[in-house]
């Protein structure tokens, strides 16, 4: 029996679905339209005479425009008339009232309709039948349903059906518009008790009264659907406490209060919140002459694309419903077919709508997504907007209507979303498998991709499985530096807490791994070496799958397949290369070197990280994290000497034993680069973070390097800080321990002369971290070029290099006109300028970011995003003073934000000559730089 009565919360369900799915595109400023509005008119007229234009969208909302726009191009739409948003934002400044013109207007405009359709409104003959339909700048989910045949009531209804002479066709109307309007208008809807909604109980009920079983719509009679306008009715003088309105206008003015009221909605107000939408922006309402889908089997509606939105194939993509009105097909009362079968049985209509989807093209430039119904054989055009659409397909229009001429070269590459472009570079899971197996957990999207593999919980564990051969997903709680080989050697990274700012994420994107974090429901227990989730039970070595584009945890293993793009740059795959897809991506990122005025260069700690990043088009590096070198493997043991030591000698000794390891290094990484410059940023954190915190660790480095338990216990109490971000850190250690820093420097110019002997140029650009005074960067510069004198003697050559720092204080900005008469360049490191800047701890921040999200403080996670307004103008200032001092200052970014596309055209205006991200944010970022170039 819940088939039929689920059918209205299935619609809504759906619909609603549907439209979130097609997320408000955000426009930069909320800018009037070209053509401004005439004062006091409230009211655009489209059909034989259409007012108003696809560029008024801000005046007319996006399917009005567009409704427009269709009839100046002789696109068949019944004609209508819509309220403009100004009558909006009127409504809510004046207690819910309309300026004193707009009836007149309305009048005036209903008067149009009849006069094109030669029907009346509420005439006894021929009725005119309108819908109203809300209708803001971009579609929101939200806003007040449809409503269809509005101008039906007791009298009009046989009028129509006598025209017609279709008494079936007309009381379908009637009972569908008595529905509709009681839901959306006059609110008779669920009740929280309630399990169905009370129209489609009344219907349910009616059904089995006649007939003791579910039968389709369709199937019922006129007498039946007499019946049910008569409970319909009842129903709402019970729920609603008044009649049911007759008089066509009464019910007009009834359902355009409803739109504007649905602005405000509770739904509206979380939707709008989320996409950051403007409340001031307000809806329209569109009032448009009924054409009918729903008079028998000559007719239909429908929901088509001009292109396919899900792989990029140029076809006719679409549904349709034979005998249907609105939303029915995309209700799921009826299975809709596919748009190719019209073809068949109205060979006629497929040949029109096929005409209409070259014109809509040809016009529109972009494949549209639009909204038909079929009267009788006719077909007219009720929607039209741009086609949300996945990556892929985004790519592939791109390249395809640039190849048609439709768009040129930098249109195509503005159509490519950047934030979607990594969806690109992803593995796959096979989508039908995929659709098989069964979600146990969901978490935060942290890498995107798909990954299946046995899973370990220690990084030791995952290491010696993936060197047997297997396929590894690391799960842990949280991971930390020490689990980095584990999460190497892994497929996919899973963590029961952290966000998408946490370790484990970081290195994801860095490595480009396929990463779930926070994934809540998980339970590691570490003992026991078993995971909890979803009721299941599962061991080490039992395959579990994580889907990190969409953060889905699945059981068992699913079947993945490296992105053709991946396979073809890093792993040159000849096969992947010949693909449609690599040779599209290959296109967009020539005419992205071709429109770019920033170049893109790479965070890379490793040779593999950079040459993977040079295969994505990276020129350079802009951040080597040194300290990484730090941990691997015997040098952690050596590093932790020289922690401990505690003589100058001593420490010489024990960074003697890390200069050969330094210097490997960095041969690795400049061969990797093959003449491409390294920005090499010298040892930044406390040196805490190296020495072991436990008391059993403790003691077992003790007796590994031969150095009492207890000293190693004092060294760590007496490196405890209260805030390490701000303790003795970044260039105040190389300061403290000049040695340090001497020894980075003979690495790095003692690897440059083997390269460069070996005929590869090389370009180091040493880094000094956390400078807020000239003098911090005078002291480093004296021990850097001092080293550079020795090894330079030492090996006969001549090197060339530069000294540089990293701006991340206020003070460094502040006083950047000072600091640049030292450095040879700035690199602006945005996720400790964000912390210093806001004075926020970037790993504390959890705990209240969301309540500052929900109260719109701040627009967005400025970890995520560079705080243009705040942090930004430490940028900005920095960027002045710098330049002021020497006008050839080579600036670049290397904080997590050079791989956010909306901080890299932040990046772009105030004049950066770089950014630097994660290797596999590379092509984004390339994306980025070329979109905020063709903007500028
Ligand atoms: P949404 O914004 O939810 O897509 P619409 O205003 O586009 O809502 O209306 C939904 C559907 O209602 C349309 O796709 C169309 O099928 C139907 N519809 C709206 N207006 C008319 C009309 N004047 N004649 C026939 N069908 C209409
Ligand atoms: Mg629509
Ligand atoms: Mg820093």
């Amino acid at each position: 029996m819940a088939k039929q009565m689920k059918r209205t919360s299935a619609a809504k369900v759906k619909s609603s679905a549907r439209k979130a799915s097609r997320p408000a595109v955000r426009k930069a400023a909320p800018k009037r339209s070209a053509s401004p509005a005439k004062a006091g008119k409230y009211v655009y007229n489209f059909g034989r005479k259409t007012d108003g234009d696809g560029t008024m969208k801000p005046l007319l909302g996006g399917k009005g425009a567009n409704l427009a726009e269709m009839c100046r191009i002789g696109l068949p739409v019944p004609p209508g008339f819509t309220i403009t948003t100004d009558v909006c934002t009127y409504y809510y400044a004046n207690k819910r009232t309309y300026p004193a013109a707009l009836k007149a207007q309305m009048q005036a405009g209903v008067a149009a309709l009849e006069q094109q359709t030669g029907k009346k409104f509420g005439d006894l003959k021929n009725p005119l039948l309108v819908s109203v339909r809300s209708g803001a700048r971009d579609s929101m989910p939200g806003m007040m349903d449809t409503i269809l045949n509005l101008g039906l009531n007791d009298q009009t209804v046989g009028a129509l059906s006598t025209k017609t002479g279709n008494a079936r066709f007309a009381w379908d109307c009637y009972r569908r518009f008595v529905q509709m309007y009681g839901d959306v208008v006059l609110g008779v809807q669920k009740r929280p008790d309630e399990d169905h909604e009370p129209f489609e109980t009344v219907i349910h009920q009616l059904k089995h009264d006649r007939y003791h079983q579910d039968i389709e719509d369709t199937k019922l009679t006129v007498d039946d659907l007499k019946e049910l306008v008569v409970r319909f009715k009842a129903l709402v003088k019970e729920r609603a406490g008044k009649d049911f309105p007759s008089s066509p206008w009464d019910q007009l003015m009834g359902a355009v209060g409803a739109v504007f009221g649905s602005w405000m909605n509770d739904r509206a107000i979380v939707y709008r919140r989320k996409y950051n939408i403007p409340t001031e922006w307000g809806t329209a309402v569109n009032v448009q002459a009924m054409v009918y889908g729903n008079t028998g089997d000559t007719s239909g509606s429908g929901v088509a694309f001009t292109r396919n939105p899900a792989n990029g194939a140029k076809e006719f993509y679409g549904e349709f419903l034979i005998n249907a009105q609105g939303e029915d097909v995309v209700a799921g009362v009826r299975t809709p077919e596919p748009v190719a079968e019209l073809k068949k049985q109205m060979p006629k209509a497929y040949a029109e709508l096929e005409r209409i989807r070259q014109t809509l093209e040809k016009h529109f430039k972009d494949v549209q997504d639009f909204e038909f119904t079929i009267e009788d054989g006719i077909v007219y055009m009720l929607q039209t907007r741009n086609g949300k659409r996945t990556a892929m397909a985004a790519l592939k229009f791109s390249i395809d209507m640039e190849k048609e001429r439709l768009i040129d070269w930098k249109t195509a590459v503005l159509r490519n979303p950047a934030d979607q472009l990594d969806q690109l570079l992803a593995p796959v899971f096979d989508t039908a498998e995929v659709a098989k197996a069964k979600v146990i957990a969901t978490g935060l999207p942290a890498g995107p991709g798909a990954a299946s593999g046995q899973i370990y919980l220690n990084a030791d564990r995952a290491v010696t499985a993936a060197d047997k051969g297997n396929q590894v997903l690391l799960v842990r709680i949280e991971t930390s530096p020490e689990d980095l080989r584990g999460m190497i050697a892994a497929e996919g990274i899973l963590t029961a807490r952290g966000g998408v700012t946490s370790h484990a994420a970081l290195v994801a994107r860095q490595m480009g791994k396929v990463c779930v974090c926070g994934a809540a429901a998980v339970e590691v227990d570490y003992q026991a070496r078993t995971v909890k989730v979803g009721g299941q039970t599962f061991k080490e070595g039992d395959w579990m799958s994580i889907d990190g584009t969409a953060g889905k945890v699945y059981a068992g293993k699913v079947k993945t397949a490296p992105s053709e793009i991946v396979a073809g740059l890093v792993e040159g795959d000849e096969a992947a290369r010949k693909t449609e897809k690599f040779r599209n991506f290959q296109q967009l990122m020539k005419w992205c070197s071709a429109a770019t005025r920033m170049s893109v260069r790479t965070n890379a700690d490793t040779p593999e990280q950079t040459a993977n990043a040079i295969a994505f088009g990276a020129v350079g590096i802009g951040l080597t994290r040194t300290e990484h070198m730090f941990f691997e493997g015997d040098r952690i043991d050596a590093m932790r000497e020289m922690i401990l030591a505690e003589t100058l000698e001593a420490r010489k000794a024990a960074l003697a034993k890390l200069l050969p390891y330094q210097r490997e290094d960095f041969v690795g990484i400049f061969k990797a680069l093959n003449g491409y410059p390294a920005t090499i940023r010298f040892l930044d954190p406390p040196l805490h973070e190296f020495l072991p915190q436990t008391r059993e660790q403790q003691a077992e480095l003790a007796k590994k390097i031969g150095v009492p338990a207890d000293r190693i216990h004092a060294r760590v109490e007496g490196l405890h800080e209260f805030n390490p971000m701000l303790g003795f850190r970044g260039c105040r250690l190389g300061i403290g321990y000049p040695e340090i820093s001497a020894m980075q420097a003979r690495a790095v110019f003692e690897a440059a002369a083997i390269v460069q002997k070996s005929g590869v140029k090389v370009r180091p650009e040493i880094m000094i971290p956390l400078v807020g005074f000239k003098k911090e960067l005078d002291l480093q510069i004296d021990v850097v070029h001092q080293a550079a004198r020795e090894v330079q003697a030492e090996k006969k050559v001549k090197l060339n290099y530069l000294v540089g720092t990293m701006i991340e204080v206020p003070r460094g900005a502040l006083t950047a006109d000072e600091i640049a008469g030292s450095a040879d360049f700035f690199s602006f490191g945005t996720n400790d300028l964000t912390q210093t800047g806001l004075g926020m701890s970037r790993d504390d921040s959890g705990s209240f970011l969301g309540t500052y999200a929900e109260l719109e403080i701040m627009p967005k996670n400025p970890f995520a995003t560079i705080d243009q307004t705040g942090v930004g103008q430490l940028v900005e200032i920095a960027v002045a003073k710098g330049r002021r001092t020497k006008p050839d200052l080579k600036l670049g970014i290397c904080g997590e934000h050079g791989g956010d596309p909306q901080s890299i055209q932040f990046f772009n205006r105030v004049g950066l000559d770089y950014v630097s991200c994660s290797p596999f944010r590379v092509p984004v970022a390339r994306l980025a730089a070329a979109q905020a170039a063709i903007r500028q």
